[in-house]
């Protein structure tokens, strides 16, 4: 079972920043910014190219409602997929980044 899946099913414990029946949000282990969160939708699957379409749509709702919550106004969502472009967990997720200035292109 993957990592995610395991802090999903409480094997690893976790401080979630939210939580509900669809998705799960924790701290990432190794922050890039300020605040760094992983939006992990709960039902596996590796990328977006796979993820059930409700399932993408609850991360992107949660993403929306916490940006609002906690006033997040200028941040980042990234979504690595596939070796090359840095996916080192195969269970899709989405960088929330934001509380510094981010360089583009990303590189
Ligand atoms: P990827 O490289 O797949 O786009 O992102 C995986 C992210 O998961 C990385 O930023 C990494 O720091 C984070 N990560 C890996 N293992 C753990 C873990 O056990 N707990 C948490 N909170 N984050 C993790
Ligand atoms: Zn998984």
């Amino acid at each position: 079972m993957c990592i995610f899946c395991q802090i999903i099913n409480k094997e690893i414990p976790s401080a979630p920043v939210y939580e509900d029946a669809n998705v799960l949000v924790i701290p990432d282990i190794s922050p890039q910014a300020p605040l760094h969160w992983l939006i992990i939708p709960k039902i596996h699957t590796e990328s977006l190219s796979s993820v059930l379409p409700d399932q993408a749509l609850a991360c992107l709702l949660v993403i929306q409602r916490l940006v609002k919550e906690k006033a997040v106004k200028d941040y980042r969502i990234v979504v690595n997929t596939g070796a090359e472009a840095g996916q080192s967990v195969p269970h899709l997720h989405f960088h929330l980044l934001s509380g510094r200035s981010l360089a583009w292109p990303p590189g």
